[in-house]
């Protein structure tokens, strides 16, 4: 585990559990898309299921690499990133006592309904084929079972409920971790019966030392936009770069700072929302049953998180500048971007409840263009 890149507060509680053998059988790894939480689960799940346990110069408990259980799962490569792109639906095989649950599951359902269905939740039929029945059985290859559900914030409260007699009393050996980046989503009667592990946005040198290996051709300008757009997730930093979207950085950006100027830029609401819309449409294209709800809802993060980024560190470039005896003019400079973070905040909560999407990006170009200039 010790090569899940970045997450070494995380990384050593779990390493810490295991040389005691105090581990927890239910977890919720919670912290920002992207930024390894799916990895590290994997990785502890590798030691947890190994037959042969040993330890490494620094005492950390180890997979042997070598059983017939870490033989199985040698394709799985702590430290690299995982994101909603990848395919791991083959893990679920691979391994008889490794179970991941995503909402792509539903693709395999025997049910046509379930199969049919947009994958936006987990569907409670998944959940209670691939988690709730196998956790009852007997472990096919060693002692114990591990059950990963990804995205656990996309189990509805049924779902949710649903796991809660698993969570309680959990059959012997069986370990559960909810990987989550809307921890608020998750019932407070689970989040109380599991331990929660934080994982952070991993540091700007992580996003540059992926950069130089997954985008060398970029020039030196990109990567410096790329490190704060993905701000601190390779998850993020793979969308990116996969779809092509530093092309959001260089036209939405410069709006901002026009703004800031007293300048508008009179489109701002539709470039937006043809952004995250067209990123939407491919984005489905690339996954069978993709649902272009939430595709949008991906997007959307996506661009309020580059606004307000954007926001924070122009109030970090103010903040430097600021002076300490004439607070009320540093009031008055800050303002204006704090407003923007407010706008991006106000966009998500819209989104949350179901106000339209194009709706949405133009109330927040008016609310952003508005408050910036105000401060003209
Ligand atoms: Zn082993």
């Amino acid at each position: 585990m010790d090569r899940v890149l970045g997450q070494n507060q995380a990384v050593d509680l779990l390493n810490l559990q295991l040389s005691t053998g105090r581990q927890h059988h239910a977890y919720i790894f919670h912290g920002p898309v992207g930024v390894g939480k799916f990895t590290t689960a994997l990785a502890y799940a590798r030691v947890l299921l190994c037959h042969d346990r040993g330890a490494d110069l620094a005492g950390r408990v180890t997979a042997c690499g070598a059983c017939p259980s870490c033989g199985l799962l040698t394709n799985l490569t702590p430290g690299t990133t995982p994101t909603q792109d990848d395919d791991t639906q083959g893990l679920t095989t691979a391994h008889p006592d490794l179970h991941v649950i995503r909402k792509e599951l539903a693709r395999f359902s025997e049910d046509t309904s379930t199969r049919n269905r947009k994958l936006t939740r987990i569907p409670v039929e998944v959940l209670r084929s691939a988690l709730i029945e196998p956790a009852n059985l007997a472990p096919r290859l060693g002692k114990n079972k591990v059950f990963i559900v990804d995205e656990a914030e996309l189990l509805n409260p049924a779902g949710q409920n649903a796991l809660l007699k698993t969570l309680e009393e959990p059959p012997v050996g069986t370990t559960l971790i909810l990987v989550t980046s809307q921890e608020d989503r998750l019932l407070p009667t689970i989040q109380s019966r599991c331990m929660r592990i934080a994982f952070s946005p991993l540091p700007d040198q992580a996003v540059r030392d992926w950069c130089a290996k997954h985008a060398p051709d970029q020039s030196a300008d990109q990567q410096n936009t790329l490190v704060e757009f993905a701000s601190g997730s390779l998850g993020r930093a793979q969308l990116i770069t996969r779809y092509g979207l530093l092309a959001w950085a260089d036209a939405v950006l410069p709006a901002l700072d026009r703004a800031a100027r007293g300048k508008s830029t009179p489109d701002l609401g539709q470039q937006v929302f043809n952004f995250i819309d067209t990123f939407a449409v491919d984005f489905v294209k690339a996954h069978a049953n993709g649902s272009k709800e939430a595709a949008n809802k991906l997007g959307a993060d996506m661009m309020w998180s580059l606004i307000a980024t954007r926001a924070r560190v122009r109030l970090a470039d103010l903040s430097a500048n600021c002076t300490p005896d004439d607070p009320i003019a540093n009031e008055q400079a800050l303002a204006p971007w704090l407003a923007v973070i407010d706008a991006t905040e106000q966009a998500q909560r819209f989104l949350g409840s179901n106000v339209n999407l194009s709706i949405t990006c133009d109330h927040l170009a008016v609310a952003l263009t508005r408050r910036l200039a105000a401060a003209y």
